[in-house]
């Protein structure tokens, strides 16, 4: 841990004189081993998210030099908005940097909901292609759920599909994919030796994209979780209690200072514009946090620009490998799965439970014929008992 002064920023929770930096977790826990992704007590995002792309491109360059094949990434526009289109090309250039092969369909804001679906089920069945991403917000006309559910499950890398949620969820199972700014949290506590396990966490924010999943995965570390949102009620004194803080509200600068229990680390999701007349663009981003309040008590902290933000590409390019490597050493051929694929006629039960088959894989095709035996199951002890 670093001996960094703590600015002397007037935090009601801190001593104004300049104290040493709180040590990680609690004032009294003994500081963790020292991490080079952390400058005092900040946590370099953008250090941690290159070092992740420096081992995706190793991994990658291995995969082409053993199959000569290498992971494909699909990413799904619709219409012009233009954030939409930077982060887009923003993803495209981060999958040229890594070796994996980016492919584009870029629609017009005016396609249709079907038009869409025919691209992502083009997308499913491409061999080349193991990622599909579909850009959001979608146009207003464009049911987003029909969309994202259209996009097979082995190819989830952005981790939405409710049977990888799903999986995130249970105990004793894992997602194929879980989502990639939550999983970015994760490392970030991970790679500078923030422990995880037994601590108390404070979620704030329930989304499905960043607060629940963060929440699961943070469960799943053996954290005590709690979840703050928009309807809780004292949430200062639940932040206090947290040696883990997970700020993904979207409301600028709401964690002050002095709800920050000494030591806690905080991840701060937030990304917000403010009116800023002394930048060219008028305005600058802001965290969740109150940054400068909270680094004094903190004994770790995301900055907003260049902590969470750098680490969701770089963990959806480290997804696009996984899901390629499976394809491509054939670790997802599942024979069961394949069998009752090939017993799945268009009137048979599978293809009632599953009318979309054409966008199913073998895990959803696994899912299917559990729930199947399941019911097979139920039926034979319930005849047994009449
Ligand atoms: P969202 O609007 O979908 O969800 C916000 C959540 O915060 C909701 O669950 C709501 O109940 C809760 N909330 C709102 N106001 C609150 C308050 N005053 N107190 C407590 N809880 C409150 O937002 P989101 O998509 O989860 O994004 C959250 C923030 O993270 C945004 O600033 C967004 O820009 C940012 N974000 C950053 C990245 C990244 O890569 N860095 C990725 C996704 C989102």
């Amino acid at each position: 841990m670093s001996s960094e002064s703590a600015t002397g920023n007037n935090v009601a929770a801190v001593s104004a004189a300049p104290t040493p930096t709180p040590s990680i977790g609690s004032s009294t826990a003994p500081p963790p081993a020292a991490s080079p992704f952390m400058k005092g007590n900040v946590i370099d995002g953008k250090a941690v998210a290159a070092k992740i792309r420096e081992e995706t491109a190793a991994k990658v360059a291995e995969l082409k030099a053993k199959y000569s094949r290498v992971p494909g990434l699909a990413v799904v526009i619709v219409g012009e908005r233009k954030d939409s289109q930077t982060y887009v090309r923003m993803k495209r250039k981060a999958c040229e940097e890594v070796g994996i092969s980016s492919f584009g369909a870029d629609l017009p804001e005016t396609a249709t909901q079907e038009e869409v679906l025919e691209v992502v089920r083009g997308f499913n069945s491409n061999p080349d292609v193991h990622g599909i991403l579909v850009q959001l917000p979608l146009p207003k006309h464009i049911d987003e759920q029909a969309v994202l559910g259209a996009i097979s499950v082995e190819k989830d890398v952005d981790g939405f599909h409710p049977l990888n949620i799903g999986r995130l969820a249970m105990k004793g199972r894992e997602p194929l994919f879980a989502p990639c700014t939550p999983v970015g949290c994760m490392e970030l506590l991970e790679r500078c030796n923030i422990t995880i396990k037994g601590k108390r966490a404070v979620v704030v924010g329930r989304s499905n994209i960043v607060g629940m999943p963060a929440a699961l995965l943070l469960n799943k570390r053996d954290a005590t979780v709690t979840i703050c949102h928009s309807a809780t009620k004292d949430m200062e004194s639940i932040v206090r209690q947290a040696d883990i803080i997970i700020a993904a509200a979207g409301q600028p600068q709401l964690v002050k200072g002095s709800w920050v229990k000494p030591g806690a680390a905080i991840i701060d999701v937030g990304t917000n514009p403010v009116d800023d007349p002394t930048k060219a663009a008028g305005y600058r981003l802001v965290g969740d946090a109150n940054f400068e309040e909270c680094k004094a008590v903190a004994g770790a902290i995301t900055p907003v620009p260049g902590g969470v933000g750098p680490m969701t590409i770089a963990i959806l390019l480290r997804n696009t490998l996984v899901s390629g490597e499976r394809f491509i050493t054939g670790k997802l051929q599942c024979p069961v799965a394949e069998d009752m694929k090939a017993g799945c006629s268009k009137k048979g039960p599978l293809s009632r439970l599953l009318p979309e088959k054409e966008h199913l894989g073998p895990w959803s095709l696994v899912a299917a014929g559990s729930l199947l035996a399941a019911g097979a199951l139920q039926r034979v002890f319930t005849s047994r008992r009449q």
